[in-house]
């Protein structure tokens, strides 16, 4: 099997072609950088390729704060803490829960050296570092899907519709295998005009733009569609759907930027098995480093590489003991290099 034949083989490539390449129409600005994570969206959407464009001088601000995310609770603190010492209560915005989760979050915060704390007569006082910088600018969302049969173009026309009703991303695209046809086939599927279409040649890292997409308005309030009827002659149910308010979008939004910014897309191999003896990691066109299986001899999933695969094999003792070739086995070399790579792309790291 190719190792771009299947969808996550050709998510990674869709990863690697956005980090060097994006936009896909004209140059990427001095002033623009690119965080690229996958696998990112909401309890309801997930998306295959998020890519965030950032202001290049506050994303080196955010990396004061360090490289693992901020969460909602620690983001309400340091976008708010005053620039000089006060009571935590006095200084923060009501929360809407309980303050004693504001306190925990607080004493994490402190922990991670991105807050200065202090007590004064039994009562927490906080003072800010720095201010957290407003370092997005757009969100984009690619879908990736190498092979779009009738029905996957059904359920991704579904999702598409969804995306655009919600606008919490600020494009949406739609990345699928190049083929030699004159005109693309996705271009005769039902898919909302508003998502964008790239043909991607996975190989050469090569992108053409074969529908131009629309942006979505991200400050308005979004339309969550909840449920929508199968149709037929006996449905007559009508689609529920919910309204979602400009700054909850805000909050989700930043909260996918700081996820996009902890994982990045070379995290993949924390979800697959780099400790099996027939893991590699093998480099490619582009420089990209991809997983590899000495025992399927080709290109695994990340579902395939997991524990309960048949011809998992755990690393020999031996290797680690031999400090091979580093410290520690193959298994964290191979952490270590993606993690290297991660960091090098991580303006102000
Ligand atoms: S044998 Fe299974 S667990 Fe081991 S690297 Fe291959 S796919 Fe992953």
């Amino acid at each position: 099997m190719d190792r771009d034949s299947h969808e996550f083989g050709f998510e990674l490539r869709s990863c690697r072609w956005a980090e060097r390449h994006w936009p896909p129409t004209g140059e990427r600005r001095d002033a623009t950088a690119i965080v690229v994570s996958r696998q990112l969206g909401t309890k309801r959407r997930r998306w295959d390729t998020i890519v965030i464009e950032c202001d290049r001088d506050a994303l080196e601000r955010r990396a004061r704060f360090g490289v693992d995310r901020l969460d909602s609770d620690l983001l309400h603190i340091v976008q708010h803490a005053p620039a000089g010492w006060a009571y935590y209560r006095d200084a923060l915005p009501d929360p809407g829960y309980p303050w004693r989760y504001v306190r925990e979050a607080i004493h994490r915060a402190d922990e991670r050296g991105i807050l200065d704390t202090r007590k004064d007569s039994n009562r927490i006082q906080i003072r800010r570092k720095w201010p957290y910088p407003d370092w997005v600018d757009r969100i984009v969302a690619i879908e990736n899907k190498p092979d779009l049969d009738r029905s996957a173009a059904r359920t991704l026309g579904h999702q598409l519709e969804y995306d655009v009703a919600m606008g919490l991303a600020d494009e949406v695209w739609v990345a699928t295998r190049e083929t030699d046809e004159c005109v693309e086939p996705i271009l005769f599927e039902d898919l909302p005009v508003e998502a964008g279409v790239l043909a991607l040649d996975p190989q050469a890292l090569i992108a053409e733009v074969v529908w131009h997409p629309r942006s979505l308005a991200v400050d308005d309030p979004g339309t969550r569609i909840l449920d929508r009827p199968g149709g037929g002659d006996r449905d007559d149910s009508a689609a529920r759907f919910e309204f979602v308010v400009p700054a909850a979008k805000a909050d989700k939004r930043l909260a996918i930027a700081e996820r996009a910014y902890e994982r990045g897309f070379r995290s993949f191999v924390e979800t697959m098995r780099p400790d099996c003896r027939h893991f590699r990691l093998c480099g490619r066109t582009g420089n990209q480093l991809g997983p590899h299986c000495g025992a399927k001899r080709r290109s695994q999933t990340a579902a395939e590489c997991s524990g309960s695969c048949p011809d998992f094999e755990p690393e020999p003792p031996a290797w680690r003991t031999r400090g091979w070739p580093i410290e520690g086995g193959p298994g964290k070399r191979c952490r270590q290099l993606l993690e290297e790579r991660r960091r090098r792309q991580r303006p102000g790291q």
